[in-house]
């Protein structure tokens, strides 16, 4: 194990957030039983309100930020894990509570490590990363929820984010007929090349929520929140299902009862934060096996720990296409 490793640090000092690259020793390291070499992290729209304060992620301090993580077990004293072992985490507090992924060491609980799946290298793993990991559970969900691809289509809105990006390719694998919803028209080939079947403008969506509207798809996954999402649940069939992801586009949530008592329509919350073990390991089995790695390939762009700043900035104003990943080493 190194002595010294590198890392970022946010700092809070007399109510000034800086971020900082520092050099650190394990002893440095929090609490935990395993320890493991990061390979990669990646950058999250919550990264990006992390890294600029834009909103309180952090919630001790000094934080090593860095919601995810992906790498090898450099010491163990948790039986389900030894040297050598590829482990994922995400959220459990990651970056906000407890040391993150922005660093080449992390020291973590065991119960919090997922294996990584043999079908995915380290770097695919972070290229799926949170917001992969996220939009398996609301396709999971929409699935128990019982919206199939005979139910009608899906949509996903913020499509050409991170969420969006891997909802589109999963749902389009698994056979649904997938509406996009984006606010960069220049998008559209991208979005129809991960399956979309149409793409329909930010815009549409984005306008005073009706009671009620014409019903336009079974099910959505929704990375916006507030009037979108209001516009999404008017919009659904009977029966179907919305599942809430994010809110890039605000926190509220302006809607009234009448899609769910006149439609029967539900409103599913997702969250990947502290979801339970036995789901979240599901979820990555069923990454393995329902997402069409050409085109993660296609939805992911490398970055470097120093450019991760300017990233954060570029991801709040809705300007990443897909999945970054960060190479940490
Ligand atoms: P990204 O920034 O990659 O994607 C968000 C997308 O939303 C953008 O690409 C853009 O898509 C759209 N968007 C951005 N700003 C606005 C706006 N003002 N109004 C309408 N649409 C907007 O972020 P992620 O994919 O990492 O995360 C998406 C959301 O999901 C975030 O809110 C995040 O906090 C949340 N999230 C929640 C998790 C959970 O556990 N519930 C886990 C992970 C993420 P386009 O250009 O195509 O319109």
């Amino acid at each position: 194990m190194k002595s010294r490793f590198k890392a970022i640090l946010i700092r809070k000092d007399d109510n000034v957030q800086t971020v900082q690259d520092v050099e650190l020793t394990p002893a440095d390291l929090m609490d935990g039983d395993v320890t493991v070499a990061v390979s990669h992290s990646t950058l999250n729209y919550k990264d990006g309100l992390a890294l600029t304060a834009r909103s309180p992620v952090v919630r001790r301090f000094p934080m090593i930020p860095g919601v995810d993580l992906v790498g090898i077990v450099a010491d163990s004293t948790q039986p389900d894990f030894k040297p050598g072992d590829r482990v994922v985490l995400n959220g459990y507090g990651l970056g906000e509570t407890h040391y993150g992924g922005y660093a080449e060491l992390a020291r973590v609980k065991g119960d919090w490590l997922v294996p990584v799946p043999d079908a995915f290298t380290l770097a695919d793993t972070m290229a799926i990363g949170t917001a992969g990991f996220t939009a398996m559970l609301a396709v999971m969900a929409l699935e128990d929820a019982g919206v199939t691809p005979a139910c009608g289509a899906v949509i996903v809105t913020g499509a050409a984010g991170g969420v969006g990006s891997v909802a589109v390719a999963l749902l389009a694998k698994l056979g649904y007929r997938v509406v996009a919803s984006t606010g960069r028209p220049e998008e559209e080939s991208y979005l129809k090349s991960l399956g979309a079947a149409e793409v329909i403008a930010r815009a549409e969506l984005a306008g005073e929520p009706r009671l009620l509207g014409k019903e336009r798809w079974a099910g959505a996954v929704d990375n916006v929140g507030s009037r979108t999402l209001a516009n999404v649940i008017a919009a659904t069939s009977y029966g179907g299902a919305v599942a809430a992801c994010g809110m890039a586009g605000g926190l509220d949530l302006p809607t009234s009862v009448a899609p769910f008592i006149l439609r029967g329509v539900s409103l599913l919350g997702i969250d990947s934060v502290q979801m339970p073990m036995p789901r979240r390991r599901k979820a990555w089995e069923r990454l393995a096996r329902d997402l069409d790695m050409t085109k993660l390939a296609a939805m992911t762009r490398t970055i470097g720990l120093g450019e991760v700043r300017q990233a954060a900035e570029e991801i709040l104003a809705g300007k990443i296409r897909g999945r970054l990943v960060v190479e940490i080493r």
